[in-house]
């Protein structure tokens, strides 16, 4: 199936999606509602079916891989490939404005067009009364003295009491690096009210219960609040112009399509297109 024809469904469940199509409760139990859970941030399989087939889509047509120093280096690659730009780090931005940027700390950019490149209601007055939902999650990281999967395989928890949603260890980490042990990361999608302290022992109870893992030592927990944005409607492109929200304001950002770093990047684009397009028309006039 096309990806056009895939987001130009009717848009249902994943949940609904799967048992329409006819899965057993069991497949859908054991194997889906875990590993999808896992991917979507969810735990009752609410995300879009079109955002379901994408996925799976994308499954089979790759391979499923992160680099080998983390996510960051993909920001950092395309950084390295930009000459001519100023990059301003850890610089909070309060408010949005035509031809202005004000930042948190109370100065001003300025600025001929600006792409805001992430949800932009709480940047933009006139959109702050309409908040985005996102999904979140816990990830948590131990380190063990013995691996209960040796193949570069996920273990799913299908147990609907359980927290833990998943656990893998990641293959870049060598050994030497962490005395011998091995380091597990453990990824939690239900929402559950505890505090950090209590979060950490759940967990290390679980991994005894689940995966029979008794010696783990905890090393980091991160809480992702805005982990991925909760959206109806789902969408594989748009026109460079529906990215336009005022003469000089575009938006771009997987709030704009589907939470993917595909969306990510083709809204990136588009944003791009939308502002040149506008430049282009202003000179020629
Ligand atoms: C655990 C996890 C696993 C994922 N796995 C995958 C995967 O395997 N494949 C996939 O395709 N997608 C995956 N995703 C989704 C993917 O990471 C996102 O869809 C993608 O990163 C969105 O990119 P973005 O540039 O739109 O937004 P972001 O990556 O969120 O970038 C927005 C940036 O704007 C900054 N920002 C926000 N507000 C302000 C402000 N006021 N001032 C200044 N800066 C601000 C943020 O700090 C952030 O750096 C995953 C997401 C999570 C959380």
């Amino acid at each position: 199936k096309s990806l056009e024809a895939i987001f130009n469904e009717t848009e249902t469940s994943t949940l609904a999606f799967l048992q329409q199509y006819g899965f057993s409760k069991k497949v859908i139990h054991l194997f889906f509602k875990p590993f999808f859970s896992g991917i979507f941030l969810e735990p009752n399989l609410e995300t879009s079916s079109r955002m379901f087939q994408f996925v799976y889509k994308m499954f089979g047509e790759g391979l499923a891989a992160i680099p080998a120093s983390g996510m960051g280096a993909i920001s950092k690659q395309l950084e390295t490939r930009l000459s001519n730009t100023t990059f301003h780090f850890n610089t909070p931005v309060k408010q949005v404005k035509e031809g202005k940027i004000l930042l948190e700390n109370q100065s001003f950019l300025d600025s001929d067009f600006t792409i805001i490149a992430t949800d932009a209601h709480p940047l933009m007055p006139n959109l702050k009364n309409q908040q985005l939902a996102w999904n979140s999650c816990d990830s948590l990281y131990f380190l063990t003295s013995q691996k209960v999967i040796t193949k570069p395989l996920i273990g799913l928890v299908s147990d609907e009491n359980a927290l833990i949603n998943n656990i893998f260890y990641p293959t870049t980490f060598s050994k030497e690096m962490n005395k011998g042990k091995d380091v597990l990361s453990v990824t939690i999608v239900k929402e559950h009210g505890l505090p950090p302290k209590a979060l950490i022992q759940k967990t290390k109870d679980e991994l005894r219960i689940h995966f029979n893992i008794k010696d783990s030592i905890f090393l980091k927990h991160y809480r992702i609040t805005n982990a991925l944005p909760r959206l109806s409607n789902l969408k594989n492109d748009i026109e460079p112009s529906e990215t336009k929200l005022t003469a000089t304001i575009f938006l771009a950002g997987d709030t704009m399509l589907n939470g993917s770093l595909n969306a990510a990047m083709l809204s990136g684009e588009r944003a791009a297109e939308g502002v040149i397009a506008t430049v282009n028309s202003e000179t020629s006039a």
